[in-house]
């Protein structure tokens, strides 16, 4: 069986749960031509934890960590199940503490905003895995390497962030992308596709990273994702876009 592929999703809004659009069609499409999974493994901006985190549910329950949206994205569930003894061996691969393999978690919605279009039947296993910004980037390129071998079991593991994400400057009605977001997002992407790790983990050295990624917690997912890849594997863009100026919605697959 040829590896699975890995991919990182630019989820934006959470209302992208409820939405139907160019982004939730082509994860939806992005989805259809992976293998199916034996489990998935998630690593969420959302959940962002000093010294790491891994759900160790049965059951994960659906977190809304959100507030001031319509009830109907309250509603939502993704009762997708989870798989303990995946999370303990990643938890083992990552050098975790026993007690890091949590239940105080569950799927939060970088998590399920996404798998919501990519996975509708919830039917897949999934272990989400935090992010741990106050150790760097680098340190997630290295955690992406050591899940490496989860590719060829069958796992398919997803990044949740956004490549460009500034809260504090957003602009409603906008249809263009800021100048800053769309050269961060263009230099990231020619990085990811040349494979630049130096790039990719000092991207705080890049001059308009201070706007478009002020929240490290949204990129380095897309820093673990790409230190997943293995020789020869081609990068797609899976899609591409700004929403209200200051957020890259891109999309990217690695495989
Ligand atoms: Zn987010």
């Amino acid at each position: 069986m040829p590896p699975m592929p890995v991919a990182f999703i630019g989820h934006g809004s959470p209302m992208n749960a409820l939405e139907h659009s160019a982004y939730t069609r082509a994860w939806t499409a992005f989805a259809q031509t992976v293998p199916p999974p034996r489990a998935i493994v998630a690593i969420s901006a959302h959940w962002d934890v000093p010294g790491g985190g891994v759900t160790g549910n049965d059951q994960p329950p659906t977190i809304h960590d959100f507030g001031g949206f319509p009830r109907a994205l309250f509603e939502m569930t993704y009762a997708a199940p989870g798989d303990p003894e995946l999370a303990r061996s990643i938890a083992a691969r990552l050098g975790l503490a026993a007690d890091r393999v949590t239940s105080t978690w569950g799927l939060d919605h970088g998590t399920w905003s996404v798998l919501v279009h990519m996975y509708p039947a919830a039917d897949v296993p999934v272990v989400q895995v935090a992010v741990d910004t106050a150790r760097g980037a680098a340190y997630h390129w290295e955690l992406g390497e050591r899940l490496n071998d989860l590719r060829d079991a069958g796992v398919f593991v997803v990044g949740s962030g956004n490549i460009v994400h500034n809260l504090g400057a957003l602009r409603f009605g906008a249809t263009e992308p800021e100048p800053w977001n769309a050269r961060f997002d263009a230099d990231i992407a020619a990085a990811l596709e040349r494979g630049d790790r130096e790039t990719l983990v000092n991207y705080e050295r890049h001059p308009d990273a201070a706007l478009a990624a002020p929240d490290a917690e949204h990129f380095v997912p897309v820093v673990a994702i790409a230190g997943l890849r293995r020789p020869g594997d081609a990068y797609r863009t899976i899609v591409s876009g700004a929403e209200l100026g200051s957020i890259s919605m891109r999309s990217f697959a690695l495989g």
